[in-house]
C-alpha cells in the first residue's frame, strides 16, 4: 500500500484511543503527523509514542475543535495538510428528558460542528493542491438509534450526511470525503461501560469482541491510500457484523 513519506496529516483527537492509533499508523508509513486534543498531558505522551512510531518529528497542539475561532487560530501557522482524520469525540449519555441543552451542545459541537470547522478551513488547500483526503469518525450510532444517546447519535448521523455532501462538492478536484463507522472499540470511551453494560454489548457483536483502535486505523490509511482513489462519500462500518 501507498506509504506516505510527503503527505502532511492532521488527526483531531490524536491524543488517546482511535485517534492515537491512527497517528501512529500513519506516523509508521513515513507521514508528518500533527496530533490535536484537550489535554496538555495527553498530547504530550501522544507526541512522544508518535515521534518514535515514525522518523518525522510530531507536532501536538491543544485545540478545543468544537470552536471555529480556536481552530482558524491553530491552522494561522500551517500551510495546509493533505490528510485530514477528524477523530475528536465525546459522550454524554442521558434520556432527553433528563438530557440538558449543554449536553446537547457539547456533544454535537465537538462531534459534528468540529467536522465543519475543520473541513471548511483546510479544504482550500487540498483543492488547490488537487489532491487531499478527509476521514471522518462517526459511529455505528451514525446509522442506529441507541436510547440515551440522542445528543450522540445527532451527531454522529449528521457526520455522515455533512460527509456524503460535502463529498459531491469536491469529488472533481481529487478531493476525497469518507466515514469510518466503528462499533464497539476498546478505548477509554468504551472502559467506562460498567460490566452489565459490557456484556449486554458483548451480547450484539457476532464477532464476540469489542474492536482495536488498531482495526480502525488500518482502514484509515486504506481511505488516504492512492489505491482509494475512487471511494468518496462512503460510509465504511467497521463493528464486527454489529450491524450486519
Ligand atoms: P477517547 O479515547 O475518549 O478519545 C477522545 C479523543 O478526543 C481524545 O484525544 C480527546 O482529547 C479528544 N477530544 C475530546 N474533546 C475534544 C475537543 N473539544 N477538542 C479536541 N479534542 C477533543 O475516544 P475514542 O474511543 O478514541 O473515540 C474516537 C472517535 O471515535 C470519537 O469520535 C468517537 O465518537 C468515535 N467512536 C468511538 C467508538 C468506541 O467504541 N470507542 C465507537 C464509535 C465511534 P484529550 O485526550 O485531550 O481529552
Amino acid at each position: 500500500m501507498t506509504q506516505f513519506q510527503d503527505k502532511k496529516v492532521l488527526v483531531t483527537g490524536g491524543t488517546r484511543g482511535i485517534g492515537l492509533a491512527i497517528a501512529l499508523a500513519f506516523a509508521a508509513k513515513g507521514a508528518t503527523v500533527h496530533v490535536w486534543g484537550k489535554s496538555e498531558s495527553n498530547g504530550k505522551s501522544a507526541k512522544e509514542r508518535v515521534d518514535a512510531a515514525g522518523r518525522k518529528p510530531a507536532t501536538f497542539r491543544v485545540v478545543d475543535v468544537s470552536s471555529f475561532a480556536g481552530v482558524q487560530a491553530a491552522l494561522e501557522a500551517e500551510a495546509g495538510f493533505d490528510i485530514l482524520v477528524n477523530a475528536a469525540g465525546i459522550t454524554r449519555d442521558k434520556l432527553l428528558l433528563g438530557m440538558k441543552e449543554e449536553d446537547f451542545d457539547a456533544v454535537v459541537g465537538t462531534n459534528l460542528k468540529s467536522v465543519f470547522n475543520t473541513s471548511n478551513l483546510l479544504m482550500k488547500h487540498m483543492i488547490k493542491k488537487r489532491w487531499g483526503r478527509i476521514i471522518n469518525i462517526s459511529s455505528v450510532l451514525g446509522v442506529m438509534g441507541s436510547a440515551g444517546q440522542s445528543n450522540y447519535c445527532a451527531s454522529k448521523f449528521g457526520v455522515i450526511g455533512f460527509s456524503r455532501a460535502l463529498a459531491k462538492e469536491i469529488a472533481s478536484r481529487n478531493v476525497t470525503v469518507n466515514v469510518i463507522a466503528p462499533g464497539f472499540i476498546d478505548t477509554d470511551m468504551t472502559r467506562s461501560l460498567n460490566e452489565e453494560q459490557r456484556d449486554a454489548i458483548l451480547k450484539q457483536i457476532p464477532a464476540k469482541a469489542l474492536g482495536a483502535a488498531e482495526d480502525i486505523a488500518h482502514a484509515a490509511l486504506f481511505l488516504a491510500s492512492d489505491e482509494a482513489k475512487y471511494i468518496t462519500g462512503n460510509t465504511l462500518i467497521i463493528d464486527g457484523g454489529m450491524t450486519a
